[in-house]
Formats: structure tokens, sequence, C-alpha cells
């Protein structure tokens, strides 16, 4: 079977996958975004197709949260943002009928509180800080920082770092053997610049820029994906991210087991079998293909001996590594701070804090802490309580009131999210040597799900989306390959 590039993809998907010809009987594990695209495409061309989900909802890592809040609030656990370039996202909200509103993530009022002090990105304000900024650095805002550090490197690999089905060449080779940080530090970066630029790249690298790949990063910063050349033209998903698996879920009634946690995967010359823990006992289903979009730092829960998987695969599986984020939401029984909304990057064990209700009915509001990397491992170990507590505390040190007006809140940490059990990938070194195997399929066997992408740092749904589309075109061309 040729294996589809990602140009083969996005051609295929625009023209409505026309070389599809699907197996008769696809199982797809897991009802995130990846899995759910899947099981709708196979299910409109008449394939018998059985999703099977561990957790007793649809939609994953695209999750809002709507418990404990009053009011009918609600806050992102995972997915929040759509940019114009997230493609076949915008093809299926288009498609189900979901609707758009302005993204309120980036916000112009967005301020940094370091060593004690409040500074916008602009220079004159971070030179107030006292920061140990080298000599040409004083005086720069961030996005000048960005530009002489990232954007000048982006445009220096031009063209190869935007190619179509980009490969990795010898140049952009030496980038994926080097962490962002070590990219940095040669090209004069400061240790304080590099805290200033880190907020922007909290996204993709979990906040860990001594351990992601430069190539990942750089490939990312060049697109139109960066955070930093995003402008206000981001969206979001109007009333909450749930409303698009669930509009999924809602065209898959039939299809979808839930609370079926896959134990087994097996294939022979014959066929696949897919057994699930549920309620009723085990299961197993019968397939001609089985779609996996299972993330990888859950996947060790299933045992794939008699899945004839490559020694590369299985390698993969176990070397692929995720980013580590905690989020904490607390309600507020009123907007207690003046005059701005509410979105800081600081030094504080916190790290990151916005208004997750800007646009929402008041008076009430939920307060965000965002904490990635190792703040995130940190935090992960105190109980429910203590996390509330710890997070409120450093939040009272700049936002005098927190404390008196917190109501009730809840935390997601998605290290220990079950069946999910990471944030999203975290490309480190070498990592494009690994991406190959992660996608590859394996016999009757197929990989989707956002660490499947042909992106290295693939963290968002469209990348899911587009590795569904790739994952069906594999399909197609599976059993176009194997009819006589
Ligand atoms: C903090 C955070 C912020 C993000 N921000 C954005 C953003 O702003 N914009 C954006 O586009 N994306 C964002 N993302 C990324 C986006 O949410 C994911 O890329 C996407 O939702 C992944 O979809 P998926 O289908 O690949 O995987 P998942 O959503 O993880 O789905 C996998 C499914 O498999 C199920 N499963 C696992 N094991 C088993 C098993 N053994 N048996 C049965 N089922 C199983 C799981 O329960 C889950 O439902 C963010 C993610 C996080 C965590």
């Amino acid at each position: 079977m040729r294996i589809p590039t990602q140009t083969d993809v996005r051609t295929a998907f625009d023209n409505g996958l026309p070389e599809l010809a699907p197996p008769r009987r696809v199982v797809v594990i897991g009802a995130g975004v990846a899995g759910l695209a899947t099981a709708y495409e196979l299910a409109r061309r008449g394939t018998e197709v059985t999703v099977l989900e561990a957790a007793d909802r649809a939609g994953g890592r695209a999750r809002t949260l709507r418990e404990p809040f009053a009011d009918g609030l609600y806050a992102e656990a995972g997915a929040m943002t759509v940019s114009p370039h997230c493609h076949y996202t915008l093809h299926y909200i288009r498609e189900l009928g979901v609707d758009l509103a302005p993204s309120d993530l980036l916000d112009t009022t967005f301020s940094y509180y370091l060593r004690g002090r409040f500074a916008t990105p602009d220079g004159t304000s971070l030179a107030r800080l006292g920061l140990s900024l080298n000599p040409a650095e004083e005086g720069m805002d961030v996005a000048q920082l960005m530009d002489t550090y990232v954007q000048s490197l982006c445009r220096e690999l031009q063209p190869d770092l935007d190619a179509a089905n980009w490969e990795v060449t010898e140049r952009l080779a030496l980038y994926d053997r080097r962490s962002v940080a070590e990219v940095l530090r040669d090209r004069g970066a400061s240790e304080a610049a590099i805290g200033l630029l880190d907020p922007f790249f909290l996204e993709m690298r979990g906040g860990d820029l001594q351990s992601a790949s430069a190539l990942s990063w750089l490939r990312y910063e060049s697109s139109g994906h960066s955070m930093i050349k995003a402008g206000t033209s981001w969206s979001k998903i109007k009333g909450g991210t749930d409303r698009l698996p669930a509009a999924f879920a809602d065209r898959l009634k039939g299809h979808i087991h839930y609370r079926s946690s896959v134990v087994r995967v097996q294939q022979d010359d014959d066929g696949a079998r897919v057994t699930a823990a549920a309620q009723g006992g085990l299961r197993t289903f019968e397939a001609d293909r089985v779609v996996v979009t299972v993330p990888f730092s859950a996947i060790r829960h299933i045992d794939f001996s008699d899945a004839r998987l490559s020694r590369a695969k299985s390698a993969a599986m176990r070397q692929l590594r995720y980013a580590s984020v905690v989020r904490v939401y607390l309600q507020m029984r009123r907007q207690f701070w003046k005059g701005f909304r509410v979105s800081i990057s600081t030094d504080l064990p916190i790290r990151w804090i916005r208004d997750a209700t800007p646009d929402q009915a008041g008076p009430r509001k939920i307060v965000e802490c965002m904490m990635t990397g190792q703040r995130a491992r940190a935090v992960a170990a105190m109980s429910e309580e203590e996390r509330l507590r710890f997070t409120l505390d450093h939040l009272e040190t700049f936002l005098p009131g927190a404390n008196e007006h917190f109501e009730t809140g809840t935390s997601v940490v998605w290290d220990r999210a079950p069946h999910i059990e990471g944030a999203y990938i975290l490309p480190e070194p070498h990592h494009a040597e690994l991406m190959p195997a992660v996608r590859a399929p394996e016999g009757r066997i197929h990989f989707a799900g956002e660490h499947t992408s042909f992106e290295p740092n693939g963290g968002a749904m469209t990348f899911a989306f587009e590795s569904a589309a790739r994952a069906l075109l594999e399909l197609g061309l599976a059993e176009a390959t194997a009819q006589p």
C-alpha cells in the first residue's frame, strides 16, 4: 500500500475523499475528535462502524467543564481556539452546523507580573522590571524579541521549513537534534529574553523549552498556527468546544459504545479482533480493519501482543512524550479586579492567569490558571483541595481579593486524565525521526489522533481531523490494494 502524503490527504479531503472504498466492518477505538470524524465518514459511506470509548462521553480532549460552576458558566479543559488555518476543524464546524465566536484568548491587555511588578509587553514597560537582558535586547518589546530570535530564523530556513510535504532536509535535521532553549541561546538570547518569550510558546511545549525539539517549534512558528502571528483572527466554538464532538456523537448515536475500555487488539490473515471491558464483562468485536486513536500516553493499557506490530511501532508507542498541563478554575463571586481583562503571565508557580469567562454573562467570573511542564507536575502531586488553595494564595499576591471572592473551583490534571494521561505530544529532539513510525499502519490496524499528525507539533483538533482523513484514505487505499 502506498502511504498517503500530507498533500494527498488534503487533496482527497477537499474532493470529498474520492478514493475511499471503505471496508465492510471497522472498529474505531476512541471517541475523541479523530475517532468521531473517522466513524462519521465511514458510517456515511455505509461501513458497519463501531466506536469503543472508555469514557462515558465523547470528545476526549475537546472537553468543556460545566460543573461545579453557577449561572451556566463554563470553561475549557482542553481545546479552546480555532485559527483560520485550522482547515479540517473549520470544515466540520461548517458541515455540522456548529457556531463560531471570536476567541478571547489573545487579549490586547496581556501583561506580565514578574519580580513582583506588572509590565506590558512593550519595551519601555519591560525595561522598568530590571531584567538581566543583554544590551542588544534592552528596550525591545516582545514582538521585536520574537522577530530577532524566532521569525528571523524561520525566514533563514525557508523554503524547507514550509514545504507542503515537508521532509527533514539536512539543514532542518540539525534543528531536530537541538532543544528550543539551546537554539535561542545560540542566537544570543539572554535567559531573561527566553523567559519573556516563553508564554507565547506555552501551547506547544508544555513550558519545557529545555527539552522540546527546535525543529518542531520552528515548523509551528513559521506556520499560520503560530500564536504570535494570530492577531485577532482566532475563533472559538460558541457555547463551548464540547458542542463539536456532541454534534458528531449525535449523528453516530447507534455506533458508539461508551464505558467500553479496549484491553486487547489482535490481528491475523483473516481479520482483526478488538476486546473491550464494559459493564457486562469482556466483549470481542470482529473487524476487517481497526482504527486506533488512543493517545500513546495511554496505549500501554492495551495488549497488542497478538497484533503483529512492527518493532518500530512498539518503540514509538513507548518513546513518544506528552506535555504536562494543569488547569485550575476558580469561580469568583464577581469581578473584583479593576479596569482590565485579566490575562497575565507571571514568574510565580501558577504561571498564566486569565479570565476564562470574559464574554459570559456576569456577575460571576471564572479565573483560570494554567501551569505546564515541571510546575504542572508539582501541582499534580497535590490533592484537589491543596491545589485550589495553592493557586488562590499565589493569585492573592497580585490580585488582592481573590480569597475573599472565591466561591468554588475545580482543576484538570491532564497527566492523570483517565485514558488520556497527557496534554498533547511534546516533540523532543529527534522527534522527526519517530514520526513515520507513529502514524504508519500495521496490517489491518491504522493509527489516527493528534499524535499521528504529519505536523511535529500536532496538538490541535485540526491535526487530529487531518489524521482521521489520512486513516480513511489508507482504508480506501488498503481495500483497493486488497481487491483482485
Ligand atoms: C490543555 C489543552 C489545550 C488545547 N488547546 C487546543 C486549542 O486551543 N485548539 C485546538 O484545536 N486544540 C487544542 N488542544 C488539542 C486538542 O484538544 C487535541 O489535539 C484533540 O482534541 C485530540 O483529539 P484525539 O481524537 O486525537 O484524541 P483524544 O481527544 O485524546 O481522544 C482519544 C479518546 O480515546 C479514548 N480512549 C483512550 N483509551 C481508550 C481505550 N483503551 N478504549 C477506548 N477508548 C479509549 C479516550 O477516552 C478519548 O476519548 C488542546 C489540548 C489540551 C490538553
